[in-house]
């Protein structure tokens, strides 16, 4: 392309709106150009790297044997109804009427949709296993949407949906799919932990993430220092510290008045917050829930919905209810005689000896609570694992990283198919629901996340993968007729050999050209300045700061060599 006939949108300013690297780099590099809060138009050089991304997932996808779709982004909400999801998705889900008032909505996801396919498709054991795949819009109206085109109310997605007769049959599916996404990330240039993630209450049997470190992400990763263990904190097993047994103390109801806060207590009682035992309470669909965990620990939400078998509201309860389930201000709470429907303990409670805690009036608290002396609940796992925890695999240390979440790979079992009657006939004329998995990969914040992985102060560095295109020639002076005419045949020479090639062709300073190229990131420059009377041009590697001066007729190799070494397909 002739980058006079282009439109290039950059700009030098860094936008007053972005945060983030890979968020600045777009606008300044003019991949993006926002609309709506979290909604975006993808520019030329957006689109291109977009469609190289979606190529690689398409590749990859092939390969395991899995079919492309495309579904519609309209749904009537009659599917959404049968899997129970109309309601239980919330605010988070674009709906909409059409003019006879029958209800819509703009997919976010679509499992109701695929197993709506397969239970129309699939009728015998025999067309089984199926995978089927699509790269399409998905709405979500998120609470905040942030970081560019990291989360987004608009986003592409690719997701696919596995149907086997069984759950072995999943198991394979799962890791075919596990593999591939491994795959498609490496070859996108992005380096990927897979790690263990929530499956929900309801959820199936199995997941996991695909998560890039950075500063920026979203996400808690606990990993373990040595072995292989890595699980998102919202699911990362909290191995309970254990302190050794004291022989149990008489129950001692003390006057603390004012006293509420953890940094309070430990001020008032002269202690440490590891010994205090603290009370949160919810509200979960209308019930009321207390969880107890060490005063110098978090709860972990997650686990709390899952143990009380889901819940589609959960939030800290209000004061009225807190004063209702304590009988109590608030800051007195305790799990001796709360009246929530339910109580939960964590593991390192009931361990505990002696342990100082609310006592449900106002101005008290006990000294020397006891699990089972003097309470009884459902004891469990609710904490979030923390930075020196020990390792639930192999007992080492566990370490907190941040990350941003790429890809999700999901055993979703019966689910979706027992709701919406998606069976199969099997070998002996059974009628079985069909066993499914589904598997996203955000294409938009895979973009996003190349760019956090492959930056510098000025620019992008496309890995050559996913690059907008491959080569820029430069002319330096355009006015030169010797310098355009071999900077044309360069161009050309290139194109003809199937690479991807840019010629800055514009009556612009030489200055302005490298520094669009460099904002741009396009990874091989090809400079056609004075030395071009002796039959040489420059060579530069965007992801090197060397200048290499080589004969015109090497050009073709150099650049070949480059597709060979980052293993990239001409
Ligand atoms: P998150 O926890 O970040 O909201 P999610 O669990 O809702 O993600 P999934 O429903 O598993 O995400 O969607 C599959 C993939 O789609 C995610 O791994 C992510 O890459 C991408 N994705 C999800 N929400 C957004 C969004 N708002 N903008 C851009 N990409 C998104
Ligand atoms: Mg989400």
């Amino acid at each position: 392309m002739r980058m006079s006939k282009m439109l290039i949108p950059t700009l030098r300013e860094v936008p007053a709106e972005a945060e983030i690297s890979s968020h600045k780099l777009m606008l300044r590099a003019g991949m993006i150009k926002k609309m709506a809060s979290g909604v975006y138009n993808l520019m030329p050089f957006g689109i291109r790297v977009i469609k190289k991304i979606e190529d690689i997932i398409r590749e990859e996808m092939d390969d395991t044997g899995a079919q492309e779709f495309l579904a519609s982004a309209l749904i009537p909400s009659e599917l959404w109804k049968e899997s129970g999801r109309w309601d239980a998705f919330g605010p988070e889900m674009f709906r909409l009427k059409d003019r006879n008032q029958r209800e819509f909505c703009l997919g976010p996801t679509h499992e109701e949709v695929f197993t709506d396919i397969a239970r129309d498709e699939i009728k015998s054991y025999k067309q089984l296993p199926l995978n089927l795949y699509q790269i399409q819009t998905k709405y979500r109206d998120e609470r905040r949407p942030r970081f560019g085109v990291m989360r987004s109310r608009e986003f592409i997605m690719k997701d696919a949906y596995s149907f086997d007769i069984d759950e072995q049959g999943l198991d394979k599916s799962y890791n075919d799919m596990y593999k591939a996404y491994k795959n498609i990330f490496k070859r996108c240039g992005l380096e990927t932990s897979c790690v263990e993630a929530d499956s929900g209450a309801i959820g199936g049997s199995g997941s996991a993430e695909f998560m890039v470190k950075s500063e920026i992400g979203e996400d808690e990763v606990a990993f373990c220092t040595e072995c292989s263990y890595a699980a998102n904190i919202e699911k990362a097993t909290a191995v309970a510290e254990i302190a050794e047994k004291e022989e149990p103390k008489e129950l001692n109801k003390v006057e603390t008045p004012d006293v509420r806060t953890i940094d309070e207590l430990v001020e008032f009682f002269d202690t440490t917050s590891k010994k205090f035992g603290k009370t949160l309470i919810f509200n979960a669909d209308g019930k009321t829930v207390a969880v107890v965990v060490r005063g110098d620990r978090e709860v972990n939400e997650v686990k709390v919905v899952n143990a009380i078998g889901g819940a589609i509201e959960f939030e800290l309860a209000d004061a009225e209810t807190i004063r209702r389930v304590t009988n109590a201000e608030v800051g007195f709470a305790g799990p001796i005689g709360i009246k929530t429907d339910i109580l939960l303990i964590d593991r390192e409670i009931a361990e505990m000896s002696n342990f100082i805690t609310g006592a449900n009036d106002t101005g008290y608290h006990y000294e020397n609570a006891n699990y089972g002396r003097d309470f009884e609940g459902i004891v469990g796992d609710y904490r979030n694992a923390v930075e020196g925890d020990k390792c639930p695999k192999c007992g080492k240390t566990i370490t907190i990283a941040r990350g941003v979440e790429v890809g999700h790979i999901f055993k979703l079992g019966t689910k979706y198919s027992a709701a919406m009657g998606a069976n199969y006939i099997d070998e002996n004329g059974k009628n079985k629901p069909l066993v499914m998995g589904c598997y996203g990969i955000g294409v938009n914040r895979t973009m996003a996340a190349v760019i956090e992985q492959h930056h510098d102060d000025n620019g992008i560095i496309w890995p050559l993968s996913v690059a907008p295109y491959h080569v820029v020639v430069v002319p330096v002076v355009t006015k030169n007729e010797e310098q355009m005419k071999v900077a044309e045949e360069i161009y050309n020479q290139l194109k003809n050999a199937g690479v991807e090639v840019l010629i800055d062709d514009r009556k612009e300073r030489v200055g302005v050209k490298f520094k669009d190229a460099d904002l741009i990131g396009i990874p091989m420059r090809i400079t056609v300045g004075k030395k071009v009377s002796e039959g040489k041009v420059e060579f530069k590697l965007r992801s090197e700061d060397e200048v290499q001066i080589i004969e015109i007729n090497e050009v073709l190799q150099k650049v070949k060599y480059e597709f060979e070494k980052n293993n990239v397909r001409l």
